[in-house]
This record gives C-alpha cells, structure tokens and sequence, in this order.
C-alpha cells in the first residue's frame, strides 16, 4: 500500500484505521477506503489478499448456490427445470398436475446436495487454501496492482470480458480433453457423478481437474497482466465472481423464459451445460456457444438431428459427384 497517506492510530481495531485513513484521504471512495484499511490494518499483504480471496470465494460460491437449493424445494419452480422426466399419465392430467409432483423430475435429494456441500468445502480447506497463500506474492511477482485508488470501471469491463473469452477457450479444449478415455475416467468422471446437476455441484471434481480448469479462470488474468502490466486485483475478482455465477448458474438445472442466452445467443448457460451432463459428450464450452458450434460438438437431440442432416447432404453429393 503506497499511494495513501498512512498515519496509523494508537488502537489497532480495523475501523479506527478506517477513520484515519478516510480523514487524511478524502479523494477516495468509500470502497477504497475499505480496501485500504484492510491492507494497513492486516500489515501483512500475503495474508490480507489470501485471507480476503478465501473469504469472497465462500461467500459466493454458497450464496450464490442457496437460491437454487431454496428453488429444489419450490414445486412451482418444478416447470423449468431442464430435465423434467415426463410423467407417464393423460395428457390432460399432465397439465393439471404440471409442476407438483417432485417424482416426477430429477431434483437432488436434500442428502445429495449436503453430500456435495462437504466434498467442495473439503476440496476448499485443503486444495485451494494452501495455494491461496501463493496469490498475493504470485501477482507481485507479474506487476498486478493491488493499490488504491481502483482503475476507471470501463477498464475493468473491457478487461473481465476479454477473460471471459480466453478462459472459454481454455475450458472447450482442456475439458475436451478430459473426456478422451483415461483422463474421463480417472479424473473427470467424478464431475459426472450428477447426470442431473446442480448449483452445489459447480465444483464437485477431483482436485487435478479444479487445478486444470481452475488455471483458465487464475491464469488468463496473469497472461494478461504479464503482457500488458496493466491490471488491477480488483478486476481480477470481479472476474472470479463473475466465473463463480457463470459456472453455479449452468449447474442450476433451470431454464427460464428469462434466462440469459435468449438474449444474447451465443452465452451458454444452463440450458448448454445440463445437454453436457445428461449425455457426456458435446457442449464443452463454459460460458459461450461459438467453439462448440464452430468445431461441431454441440450436444442433444437437434444438434445431433443436424448432424445427421449435414453427414446425408454429403453422402448425397458424394454419391452424385461419383455418377
Ligand atoms: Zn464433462
Ligand atoms: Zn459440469
């Protein structure tokens, strides 16, 4: 911390640093007064950003998993979800009782989704704690600015949405090639244990995986950051937040009239996400359509309906050409 003004005050509590700082700083926001008590008050920079990244990544991750283990258990919300198994009654029963009968859909068990619960948090404390204490040093070392005052907000939107498109591409190919054979089956068959995912169930994978998928979402901010010199660590967690919601929500199992990609076409979301894990195969991407629709893998019944349209035209044309 080096571009405020640092008289620190006899008492050691975090908002008698606050009020100091904000005295003798008062061309800064109240968030980068926050963020620079936090760095004064600690005294110890690894400690500070590690404490605060292990923090955010808690609080988001099962925040933002809460809701849909609230929706689990809200028949009405039964309508949207993806893979709603139809219940074999009259059609004119069916529309009555749309939406009422959990047995009816692949909703996880309270006991399922607490199972899951405990292996991510278990994953948490011993996988990525211990490497959380490598970030602050880790972003030093590459030039990331952890300073106040924070970069303009347009800077940190053009940055998070070039991350989105690199870390996408880094997802397609690198769990593309976790479905060849061995890596399926000693790595990423433990993500497939839910056919029918969930929001909990973002980060149910074997450590090796959370450490391969994981360097796309910590990795592209570093390249980028090694190339430019131009990044700040706040972007980068507005980044993983942002990650955090993309990845929870494509788990959801939900599709709503108001979800994201009927607005912008090429977002993934759940609806692309849930086809990967209903069918194992095709929809590799995480936030984006375009890799698997460029490179043909797209998942489900239509795509593979157009496949088959697409394999027949040329057989036609083959068989054409050759008369
Ligand atoms: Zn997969
Ligand atoms: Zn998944």
């Amino acid at each position: 911390m080096s571009n405020i003004t640092t008289i620190l005050p006899d008492s050691g509590a975090y908002w008698a640093v606050y009020e100091k700082i904000s005295q003798v700083n008062v061309h800064l926001n109240i968030l980068e007064r926050l963020w620079a008590a936090w760095y004064q008050y600690m005294e110890n920079d690894t400690l500070a950003t590690g404490i605060m990244s292990f923090i955010m990544h808690e609080v988001v991750y099962f925040g933002r998993s809460l809701p849909w283990v609230i929706i689990d258990r809200i028949p009405w919300f039964r309508r949207y979800k993806i893979q709603n198994v139809p219940p074999p009654l009259p059609h004119f029963l069916i529309s009555a009782l749309a939406g009422t009968n959990p047995q009816q859909t692949k909703l996880p068990t309270a006991e399922e989704q607490w199972r899951c619960a405990k292996m991510v948090l278990l994953s948490h404390f011993t996988v990525e704690l211990p490497q959380i204490w490598l970030f602050h040093p880790m972003c030093k070392y590459f030039g990331m600015d952890t300073d106040v005052p924070f970069p303009p907000w347009t800077k940190i939107a053009y940055q998070v949405a070039i991350f989105f498109v690199l870390e996408d591409t880094w997802h397609y190919w690198s769990h593309r090639a976790f479905h060849w054979g061995p890596l399926y089956k000693y790595v990423h068959k433990i993500h497939h244990t839910y056919a029918a995912p969930f929001g909990l169930a973002a980060e149910y994978a074997s450590p090796i995986e959370v450490m391969a998928l994981g360097l796309g979402t910590v990795g592209t901010p570093v390249l980028w950051c090694m190339i430019t010199k131009d990044l700040h660590i706040l972007t980068v967690y507005i980044w993983i937040v942002l990650r955090l919601f993309q990845a929870i929500d494509a788990h959801s199992g939900y599709e709503f009239p108001w979800s994201l990609h009927h607005f912008l076409p090429f977002w993934a979301g759940a609806e692309h996400h849930d086809v990967h894990h209903e069918r194992f195969i095709g929809n590799y991407a995480s936030s984006f359509r375009w890799w698997d629709y460029l490179l043909d893998t797209e998942a489900g019944p239509e795509a593979a309906k157009k496949r088959r349209g697409k394999r027949l035209a040329e057989e036609a044309a083959k068989a054409r050409k050759a008369q």
